[in-house]
């Protein structure tokens, strides 16, 4: 199977890519739309590792790469988002039930706040995708929390667009990407997986906890998402 992962910042994507060097695999580094994809195959299956920069646009493009080009067959996004679910601490590890972009608003026109027409509020993740996260966590004996996750363009310091997000979208996370990726991978009929790991509350302080915490919650989210690749039959 082809199996693309992807985060935003290269602090997401390092680890996985430092990993799979450390055990000797042969990565393969392929330049592509203002990407950088690295190719590694193992056995039968082929992963596509690259890193889109932040924001829901890049994010689409990667995964639009991923899945038109390279024939992914199944995406994982791995990286940190702010908390929004007061049980989430830093470097807890949550996954997308399903997504929303709570930067979206046409409700001018009548419709919900986050709503496009011929596309929807929220897109679920992949069932299948997530119940082997869970097999991961129940393994590993690692909490993980599933939830909405909300996306928008916007990093989230700020107590009132915190509970604004809340309120319209019931959302337990909040980061830049992860609806992007849902809207890409539903339109091609992908299935996929959100994975993210709170570096911040999305509060006042969320900048100085985002700066402080990003690389380890970025580790403890890719660490995750190699046990999900083990999980999925990849003979790493
Ligand atoms: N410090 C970076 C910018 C980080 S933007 C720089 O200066 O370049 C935040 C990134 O982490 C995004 O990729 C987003 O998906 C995620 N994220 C973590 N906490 C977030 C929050 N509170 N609000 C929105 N996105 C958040």
């Amino acid at each position: 199977m082809k199996i693309g992962i992807i985060g935003a910042m290269i602090e997401e994507v390092t680890p996985l890519v430092e990993f799979f060097k450390n055990q000797g695999y042969k990565i393969e580094e392929i330049a592509l739309g203002g990407n950088v994809f690295h190719k590694i195959i193992i056995q039968n299956d082929t992963l596509y590792i690259a890193y889109s920069k932040i924001g829901k646009v890049h994010a689409a493009i990667t995964a639009s790469v991923m899945i038109a080009r390279f024939e992914c067959e199944r995406i994982i996004f791995t990286g940190v988002a702010g908390g929004l679910d007061s049980r989430l601490k830093v470097g807890d590890l949550l996954i997308a039930t399903k997504l929303a972009q709570h930067d979206v608003n046409i409700t001018a026109f009548g419709h919900p706040l986050g709503f496009i027409p011929e596309s929807a509020v929220y897109i679920e993740a992949d069932g299948a995708l997530n119940a082997i996260a869970k097999k991961v966590a129940q393994k590993l004996n690692k909490p993980l929390m599933e939830g909405i996750i909300a996306s928008g363009d916007q990093f989230i310091c700020d107590e009132s667009k915190k509970q604004w997000i809340i309120q319209n979208f019931q959302a337990s996370a909040v980061e830049m990407e992860g609806a992007s990726v849902a809207v890409v991978c539903n339109a091609f009929k992908i299935p996929f997986c959100i994975l993210r790991s709170i570096s911040d509350s999305a509060d006042g302080s969320a900048d100085v906890s985002f700066d402080e915490f990003l690389e380890e919650a970025a580790r403890v989210s890719a660490q995750f998402s190699i046990e999900i690749l083990k999980e999925l039959g990849v003979k790493i």
